[in-house]
């Protein structure tokens, strides 16, 4: 079920941190995301050079540190049976209950109507200057990856560019297409990404491939959804509890080498195109937080089928989507070194998608694979129905149009280079490149909330 519009969500909250004031600010007192801050574990612990996660929200520009919090003793009765809470584990935020009673508590403590001794102790003991730390997202790596291709905009595009004639194959609409990625390369947004080597498709047919650094490397606009409770093996989510089982989303960028992808996705899908790195932004935006944002699942185009009733209920047709408007820009290093600001190149809404994160997931687990707290599932490429809202470059570039009547067709070889301020000119990502992906949710009468933003520079392939 979606979460309900509280108290919490009130347009008039101010926090007496100031920066939560700020009408620009992504995390108004309205947001509240999780995020983590990575601290060395005492000597009673273990070895000085250990290092652990621990569980944060930011507010404004500070991140409120949660077990400090629980040590000033202003956690307390937050769970009914622990009237004295001292510690908060990472995995509470699994917990639904906890996190509606967690967003209420700090809401109360950090609003400007707290007793004044009390945010003169939390302002000492319990609040960090984010830019002082780096925040991190909590859980890394996840556990398990799975990430989705659930945009038909992308879908269309991309099926049009290798099969002309037949752009859709005929599961698209019948089940979230997905793929098992791989969890140990999911990497913090900041993390610079290394140009991958890998096998080509031959230049001429029957010669051999080649094997090099990517040439056709890409990013693909997607948001992540963090599981939060888990599921028994052998048992399904009904799509009515679909939302009670995700903990929150944030911003994600499946980098992809697109000449790799050509040569080895069939028969079984994306491998090595896709799991050398997949950058995370630092902050999981509740799907309390989104509760005044969202909207009416995508209207399927008349002709299409409805989805099988296991993947369909009332509330999910009416309210499974979410309106975050999510944008990508491109800095290359030359515009860096010449003080230029990044170049927009695209921006589309999450509510676009042909299937929603309630869908994705009854369908992962319909066959009873287990999902686990903190698993991350990504959404596929987000892209929208006109050029400006292709959520990647192999898209951008292409020229091809499947959406005009008769649809225009195109090769892969036809590409037009985005123009960038800097007089340079990009198909693919060069080394130096960074990308950067935004994202932020915005509806009269509500607050406005964000995502932050998940970055990545390229750096060289390593020769070997
Ligand atoms: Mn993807």
């Amino acid at each position: 079920m979606p979460k309900q519009i509280d108290e919490t969500h009130d347009p008039k909250l101010e926090s007496w941190v100031e920066s939560a004031n700020d009408p620009e600010t992504d995390f108004p007192l309205q947001n509240l995301p999780f995020t983590g801050m990575l601290v060395e574990l005492s000597d009673d612990d273990g070895p000085a050079s250990d290092l652990t996660i621990e569980l944060c929200v930011l507010l404004g520009d500070m991140m409120i540190d949660i077990n400090a919090l629980a040590e000033a003793g202003q956690l307390n009765g937050l769970i009914p049976e622990l009237p004295e809470l001292l510690y908060v584990p990472t995995s509470a935020v699994f917990i639904p209950s906890f996190r509606a009673a967690l967003r209420k508590r700090l809401v109360a403590l950090f609003g400007v109507s707290v007793d004044r001794g009390v945010r003169e102790k939390i302002s000492k003991d319990c609040l960090v200057p984010a830019d002082d730390v780096q925040p991190l997202m909590p859980f890394l790596p996840p556990p398990d990856y799975t990430d989705f291709y659930a945009s038909v905009h992308h879908a269309t595009n991309v099926g049009s560019m290798f099969r002309p004639d037949n752009p859709l194959l005929p599961n698209y609409k019948w089940i979230p297409v997905g793929y098992h990625g791989r969890s140990s390369t999911v990497v913090p947004s900041g993390v610079s990404v290394r140009r991958p080597v890998g096998q080509t498709a031959p230049a001429e047919e029957g010669g051999a491939p080649g094997f090099g650094s990517c040439r056709m490397l890409d990013y693909e606009l997607e948001m992540g959804v963090i599981v939060g409770a888990g599921n028994e093996i052998g048992e399904a989510i009904p799509i009515e509890r679909a939302e009670d089982h995700i903990l929150g989303l944030c911003l994600l960028n499946d980098w992809s080498a697109r000449d790799m992808q050509k040569w080895e996705y069939q028969p079984l899908g994306p491998f090595l195109a896709k799991n050398f790195a997949t950058s995370v932004s630092p902050y999981i935006v509740t799907m309390e937080a989104l509760a005044p944002f969202r909207a009416p699942r995508f209207e399927r185009p008349a002709g299409d089928p409805a989805p099988l009733p296991h993947l369909d209920c009332d509330r999910d047709r009416e309210a499974g989507a979410l309106d975050i408007t999510l944008e990508v820009f491109l800095q290359t290093a030359e515009m860096k070194k010449r003080g230029l600001s990044p170049h927009r190149l695209s921006r589309g809404n999450f509510k676009d998608m042909y299937w929603t994160v309630a869908q994705m997931l009854t369908h992962h687990a319909s066959n009873g694979c287990a999902m686990r707290p903190g698993d991350l599932l990504g959404s596929g490429t987000v892209s929208g129905p006109t050029r400006d809202s292709r959520g990647c470059l192999l898209e951008l570039t292409w020229d091809g149009d499947p959406w005009a009547n008769p649809p225009v067709k195109a090769s892969g070889a036809e590409r037009t280079p985005i123009e960038l301020p800097s007089g340079e000119q990009r198909k693919f990502l060069e080394d130096g490149d960074e990308v950067i992906i935004k994202g932020y949710c915005e509806r009269d009468g509500f607050r406005r909330i964000g995502f932050g933003e998940c970055r990545g520079v390229i750096k060289p392939s390593k020769k070997g």
